[in-house]
Formats: structure tokens, C-alpha cells, sequence
């Protein structure tokens, strides 16, 4: 009796490719090997399957066996068999155990929400032998989850099948699925446009003029989370071997995410080999985040924000008018 075969993997698992090599090997044994996929709407698409590798080979629809004469054929394989149905699992059931013709089925396990599918689930339940394709998420992980990804993020509600949408998916480890973390999150040195940050640099110090004051004497960084930059982070060496931070801020929708701490560490680990300590001048609010680090309150420089360069409008304390300055010793 001929088998029936489930190879499931998440997207971008090679399984398309996988079932054009198969297929490949029986012609080169001198064997026929149908090639089948299901229809998923009334509309007469291609009959290809291909693969994201660029690989791709004639198919016929599921819906069009019946009039095929399968006596000729040595193995069926079927691409997207997710999309299959219950009674076409039941079908390719029948293949295998009346006509001892093997079946092997190519597709995803679960859907972007975590739920099976309807062919999956019958493939689950009747195949004979149910084999993993693994590939990997971007931690290196097993990708076992299968993300949908609109406008840049993880779509959690819509239709299981969309087509012809604007959606993407990525293949994803279980816990970076539920977090809905695309992509690491880095930071990069910025050396060239950092002035394209304006308006994040702004929220930390709300002068222009004191912003150009130091911009370009000193080193950018911007801390990227899921591709997306959500904090930056500005600092100079104003004498030898005592390093200033001059601004620090996260896009106001991304703040309590724990940002700029990871911004903050990643500097202090940077910069701690190269000098003697970290200066930052801040308002009174802040001084409890930068003591956290080990900061300790070194003066205060009366009536700093009064300046010609600030408007006290811009500050979210209105009232602000003495810097206070913390320092980190190494
Ligand atoms: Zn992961």
C-alpha cells in the first residue's frame, strides 16, 4: 500500500523547492510524478507552482484530477496543501490506498493566527507519515510560527486566506511571533544625515540652536527596534577622556519599552574603555533614570534653560530653569 506523505514547514521552509526536486528525481529515474496544488478561487490562475528560490514546474489543479487518468503517474505530490480541503485530503487518501499511487503533500501547519488549516488538519490526522521542514528565525531559533506582516507589523486579526492583498509573512521562533518582534533590535552608528532625526532629537532638547551647537562634533547612535529607529542618543568628548551625553530621547509612541535604557547601556559599555567618565546635564525629573546607572548628582548649573536658545514653552515643565548635572565615574 502507497503512502501518504505531510511535509510541513513555516514559510520560507524551501517546501515548494523541496517538491520540484522531488519531482525532478522521479523524471530522472525515468518515472512520472504529478504535480498538483489547490485552486483557490474560480479564477483560472497559472498552473506553476514556484518557489521564493526562483525554481519553478507546470502543475494541474486539485479540482482537475478526477479527469486525469492517474494510472500513469508513480507519485502525486500536491504543493499549498494547506488550502486543500477535508474531502480532497480524503481524495489523496484514496489515491494512495486504492490506487497505491504514494502522495506526498507540501505545505504550512498553521495559519498567521496559530490555527490549523483545513487541509493541514486532515493531512495531521490521515497522513502516514508526518515529516517537519525546519527553517529558522531571525534569533537563530526554530521558525515555527508563521507571522503576517502589514504596513511593518504583525498582523494579530483577518481573513485566514487573503487574496491578492498587500501582506507579507515571516517565518518566526513561537516567542518572537507573540511578541511581534520582526527583527532585532540594533543599534548603528549614524555618521552621515544625523539632522534626519531632528524631530527626535527635539524631544530630548527642544533648542535647534543648542542641537546644531553639537551635533557634528559628536557621535550619533539610534537604536532601531523591528526595523523601525526608536531612540537616539548623542555624545561627545568635550575634554579628553570625559564623554557628554548631550541628548537622549525615544519616539513618545514607543516609550516605557525599556528603549533608552538599552540605548544607555550599550554606550556606557561602548565608551567606558575610553575615558574617565560620562557627563550628562538633565532636568530634576530625569535625575532618578540616570542614577539607576550609578550617575551621581555633581552640581547644578542655575538657570541653564533660561538661556536665549530655549523657549520655556517648548519644555513639558514650563517651569524649568536649572540643569542638573550627573556624572558616571569609571
Ligand atoms: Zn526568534
Amino acid at each position: 500500500m502507497a503512502k501518504l506523505y505531510f511535509r510541513y514547514g513555516a514559510m520560507g521552509s524551501s517546501k515548494t523547492a523541496n517538491a520540484i526536486m522531488v519531482q525532478y528525481n522521479y523524471h530522472e529515474r525515468g518515472q512520472n510524478a504529478l504535480m498538483i496544488k489547490p485552486r483557490l478561487d474560480s479564477r483560472d490562475g497559472e498552473r506553476i507552482v514556484g518557489s521564493r528560490s526562483g525554481l519553478s514546474a507546470p502543475c494541474v489543479y486539485m479540482e482537475e484530477i478526477d479527469g486525469i487518468d492517474l494510472s500513469v503517474y508513480n507519485c502525486i505530490i500536491v504543493d499549498e496543501a494547506q488550502f486543500l480541503t477535508k474531502a480532497q485530503v480524503a481524495r489523496l487518501v484514496d489515491i494512495a490506498d486504492n490506487s497505491n499511487i504514494p502522495v506526498i503533500c507540501y505545505g504550512l501547519r498553521a495559519d498567521f493566527q496559530g490555527n490549523l488549516f483545513e487541509g493541514s488538519t486532515w493531512l495531521m490526522a490521515w497522513a502516514d507519515t508526518i515529516e517537519e521542514i525546519k527553517t529558522v528565525c531571525w534569533c537563530g531559533r526554530k521558525a515555527t510560527c508563521n507571522a503576517r506582516v502589514i504596513d511593518g507589523k504583525v498582523a494579530r486579526e483577518g481573513e485566514q486566506i487573503v487574496l491578492g492583498g498587500n501582506e507579507s509573512y515571516v517565518a518566526l521562533c513561537r516567542r518572537h511571533w507573540a511578541r511581534g518582534e520582526l527583527a532585532p533590535i540594533e543599534v548603528k552608528k549614524i555618521s552621515t544625515g544625523k539632522r534626519a532625526y531632528l524631530s527626535l532629537l527635539l524631544e530630548a532638547d527642544p533648542s535647534e540652536a543648542m542641537i546644531d551647537n553639537y551635533l557634528d562634533r559628536s557621535e550619533m547612535y539610534v537604536l532601531a527596534a523591528k526595523g523601525k529607529p526608536v531612540s537616539e542618543a548623542v555624545i561627545g568628548e568635550p575634554e579628553p577622556g570625559v564623554f557628554e551625553l548631550y541628548n537622549l530621547a525615544t519616539e513618545r509612541s514607543e516609550r516605557g519599552k525599556g528603549y533608552a535604557k538599552r540605548l544607555l547601556n550599550h554606550l556606557i559599555r561602548m565608551y567606558r574603555p575610553l575615558g574617565k567618565r560620562l557627563r550628562v546635564g538633565t532636568s530634576a525629573d530625569m535625575m532618578e533614570f540616570y542614577e539607576k546607572f550609578g550617575f551621581r548628582h555633581v552640581g547644578t548649573r542655575k538657570d541653564f534653560f533660561l538661556n536665549e536658545n530655549y523657549d520655556p514653552k517648548l519644555f513639558d515643565d514650563p517651569g524649568l530653569r536649572d540643569m542638573e548635572v550627573l556624572e558616571l565615574e569609571w
